[in-house]
């Protein structure tokens, strides 16, 4: 048996064309959403995942702006800023991009956004209305996992859901989607006793621990929904061989690169599962959408509240 391929890159497109025809509507009827982005100092990783969310933004007709304070910036200045667009309304959702220089207080930054325009979903009062079921904003990577099910048609309710995984921006959100969603669910961490063996007790498995490859076939359960999270480049060779020997098309990637993107899931786990999000093309894209759909829905919130 070969799992199912749950295409990320093709459901994130159906989404964005379904947000793009709402901001269009919106507009219409007097203004655009509106999404500020604050990116401080030069992390390369950061300025390229900044860089999508803008482009994409231009994309769908939400207006976006950005700002770059420097390295140097002071947790104070970074207060300020986020009072100034907390306080325009024109933005609907401001977006920090983390991680934070060592000398910003990021936990105070974070709590700073107001809560109707926090479009990633980490303000503790975001993390309230999803653990009490109420409307609010949902972290965009744990929202794309639900969004993946839902539009593949996998069932959720009754079924026994295994996160591996427990941080607040992906394991913790998700484990609560799915419990929203009337699922069973078991939460996974670095002390969990027997890791494989309760993996394979999953219909459901999501892997959000970022460790290359760990999920191996000796996790799922055949027949099995895996959600693969991680995003790990791997430049090792051996550690290459060890995923991907005999994949004559990543290795010619890898060569020419250096090395290569790798999920926490184990390729061999395709011939296993009955479905599976590959690693690039799975989660990933899903992130950016559902960015672009919480920004209009903070902005139907905040109208909605007027
Ligand atoms: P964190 O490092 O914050 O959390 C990792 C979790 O995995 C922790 O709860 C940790 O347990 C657990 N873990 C680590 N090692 C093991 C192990 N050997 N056995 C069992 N559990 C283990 O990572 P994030 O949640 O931020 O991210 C997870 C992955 O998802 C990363 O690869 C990241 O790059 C990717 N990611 C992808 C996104 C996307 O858009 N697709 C968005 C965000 C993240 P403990 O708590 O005990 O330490």
């Amino acid at each position: 048996m070969t799992a199912r391929i749950l295409d990320g890159t093709k459901l994130a497109a159906e989404i964005r064309a379904e947000v793009a025809a709402e901001v269009a509507a919106m507009s219409g009827a007097g203004r655009k959403p509106g999404l500020a982005v604050v990116l401080v100092g030069h992390n390369p990783a950061s300025e390229i995942y900044v860089r999508g969310k803008v482009k994409s933004s231009q994309e769908v007709g939400i207006y976006s702006e950005q700002h770059s304070p420097p390295e140097t910036a002071t947790t104070e200045e970074l207060l300020a800023l986020i009072a100034s667009l907390n306080a325009r309304d024109e933005i609907d959702g401001i977006l920090v991009q983390l991680p934070l220089p060592a000398q910003v207080d990021a936990k105070r930054v974070l709590l700073a956004v107001d809560p109707a325009k926090d479009v990633d979903g980490f303000h503790p009062m975001n993390v309230g209305y999803l653990s009490t079921q109420r409307p609010g904003l949902v972290p965009c990577t744990p929202a794309g996992v639900m969004e993946i099910l839902r539009r593949s048609s996998i069932p959720v309710a009754g079924q026994d859901a295994v996160v591996v995984g427990r941080s607040d921006i992906v394991g913790k959100p998700v484990a609560m989607l799915l419990l929203n969603q009337n699922a069973t669910v078991t939460v996974c961490h670095s002390k969990t006793r027997d890791l494989p063996g309760v993996c394979r007790r999953a219909d459901i498995l999501v892997a959000a621990i970022g460790r290359a490859g760990m999920v191996t076939r000796d996790f799922v359960k055949p027949g099995a929904t895996v959600i693969d999270v991680g995003i790990n480049r791997v430049a090792d060779r051996a550690e290459f061989d060890r995923l991907f020997a005999g994949n004559a098309k990543r290795l010619e990637t890898f060569l020419a690169k250096g090395s290569t993107l790798v999920g926490d899931v184990h390729p061999e786990v395709a011939e296993i599962a009955g479905a599976l999000t590959p690693v690039p093309g799975g989660v990933g894209p899903l992130t950016i959408a559902m960015l672009m759909a919480n920004t209009v829905k903070a902005a139907k919130l905040r109208r909605s509240q007027k």
